[in-house]
């Protein structure tokens, strides 16, 4: 037994050390990745091995092909997509969750990680102000999240209109009706396509300028059709802007047509953990169902997200599992009885930790941070002769065009300015940013989601990028 334990000790010891020496050079190391993809390519053994080696000489070989090829978006000058980093707890958490190795599908299989998830799922709900009747699950990210709740959703409209569609599918099923913003997620879009709705079926709906449904439309569509059974696709957080739908408005008039609101919160559900930003998502409580996500702005690994439905019925029949195999317990919680998957990472440890860390207080100060900080580059770089802010952050989200410094009037000139300007940034080492396009102009992206950038982070971003800009400008 001992000879087995010394594997496992040598393997885990040289893990620590390189996870150790990885998070060590965050502040030093530079954020983007500097080799190509051929370049990383050749760091890898391609054959495949016909003899085994010692579990710990595969870690350091791992670690050494790895390393060059990390983007590091755990570093607090990371601003691309919506990424957070992770808490110190919540990495640990995972690192034992691997070494625990619990099938979390049952609860039978695995007490602990079935118990953990209800507490998990209980102290989001309280976060979220979401009813405490809410049925969860704890899935890959806000794509299955989404999934799921309108997995939910569409087992509830169906049977409002006299349809069992888990039985009968959609061959002669009734119309639903599905409305959503032009702006949605495109895992929203994913998600209609993986439930058989068809993505053309969506109505979708114009927005305003910070990507946020247009309430009149909306109305105006429920009164065009009263009594069709509907889906209502809302958005807390848009990927760009961080725009908020008008929940107050919208959820009253969906539910007196009976229609069921989602809403999709990958991000910007955790406005409600913040006194001063709970305005933002005002009435959000009073939808039916809510996906968002652990690995973003809480800052725990990859992958965490959360599905929240106020019909706990419709959540169970669109997805439990009776395979007569497996035992069920009946005063515990099944968690493959509310997720798409069976056998399933023990998710509820990691996010425990996070929670148990920070504390709702730390997890307010986290995100109205990370907000104020976005600001902060905003404000830091908006008044450079190029710069033109698109959309001033609402929460933790930005956009920033650079203007061509001869053709500045040439809005295609002012995109591939703007994407130099990136490079620019990313080359540096110093900052890492992405472009998007948003309302048809091609822009940089500030998204500040990282619990570790701080004020020394901000100050060499804006530098960073202020010396991009003349760098870009002195190569026109
Ligand atoms: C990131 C994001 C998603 C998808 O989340 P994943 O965790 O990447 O699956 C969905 N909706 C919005 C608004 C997002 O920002």
């Amino acid at each position: 037994m001992n000879n087995l334990n010394n594997l496992y000790t040598a393997a885990l010891e040289r893990a620590f050390q390189h996870a150790n020496d990885y998070l060590g050079d965050l502040d030093s190391d530079p954020v983007d990745v500097e080799l190509n993809y051929e370049q990383i390519k050749a760091l890898w053994d391609w054959n495949l091995p016909l003899d085994g080696k010692p579990a710990a000489d595969v870690i350091d070989e791992l670690n050494t092909s790895s390393r060059p090829g990390l983007v590091n978006n755990q570093s607090g000058r990371f601003f691309s997509f919506v990424i957070g980093g992770s808490h110190p707890s919540s990495i640990a958490a995972d690192w034992l969750t691997s070494a625990w190795d619990q099938n979390s599908g049952l609860y039978i299989a695995t007490p602990s990680a079935a118990v953990v998830e209800e507490i998990a799922g209980k102290w989001l709900k309280q976060l979220f102000q979401l009813p405490e009747y809410a049925s969860f699950a704890f899935v890959t990210g806000c794509q299955m999240a989404n999934f799921t709740c309108l997995l939910a959703a569409r087992n509830h409209i169906f049977n409002q209109a006299g349809w069992d569609i888990e039985k009968n599918g959609f061959y002669g099923a009734p119309k639903i009706r599905i409305i959503t913003g032009e702006y949605k997620h495109s895992t929203v879009t994913k998600a209609l396509r993986m439930l058989g709705f068809g993505t053309d079926r969506a109505i979708q709906v114009p927005c305003d300028e910070h990507g946020n449904i247009n309430n009149e439309l909306v109305i105006a569509e429920f009164k065009r059709d009263p009594e069709i059974p509907t889906i209502l696709i809302l958005q807390a957080g848009e990927i760009n802007t961080g725009g908020y739908d008008d929940f107050a408005t919208l959820i009253p008039v969906a539910h007196q047509h009976k229609a069921w609101v989602h809403v999709d919160g990958a991000f910007g559900l955790w406005a409600k953990a913040s006194t001063k930003l709970k305005h933002l998502v005002k009435d959000v409580e009073t939808a039916d169902s809510w996906a968002t996500d652990g690995h973003k702005w809480l800052n725990v690994p990859y992958d965490s997200g959360y599905a929240f439905i106020a019909h706990p019925d419709a959540h169970f029949m669109s997805i439990h599992q009776g395979a007569a195999y497996l035992r069920q317990d009946d005063k515990a919680r099944d968690q493959m009885n509310w997720t798409p998957e069976l056998s399933r990472r023990a998710r509820g440890f990691s996010t425990f930790a996070a929670i148990k860390e920070l504390g709702t207080t730390g997890i307010e100060n986290l995100i109205e941070r990370t907000c104020k900080y976005c600001t902060d580059i905003v404000d830091g770089i908006k008044d450079h002769p190029l710069a033109e802010v698109l959309a001033y952050p609402i929460i933790n989200q930005a956009l920033v065009q650079f203007h061509h410094p001869k053709e500045g009037d040439i809005e295609i000139r002012n995109g591939e300015f703007t994407e130099k300007v990136i490079a620019e940034i990313n080359a540096s080492g110093e900052a890492f940013f992405q472009p998007t396009t948003f309302k048809g102009k091609r822009c940089m992206r500030i998204s500040v989601s990282g619990w570790r950038t701080n004020e020394s982070d901000v100050k060499r971003t804006i530098t960073a990028i202020i010396n991009a800009i003349e760098s870009a400008k002195s190569k026109m």
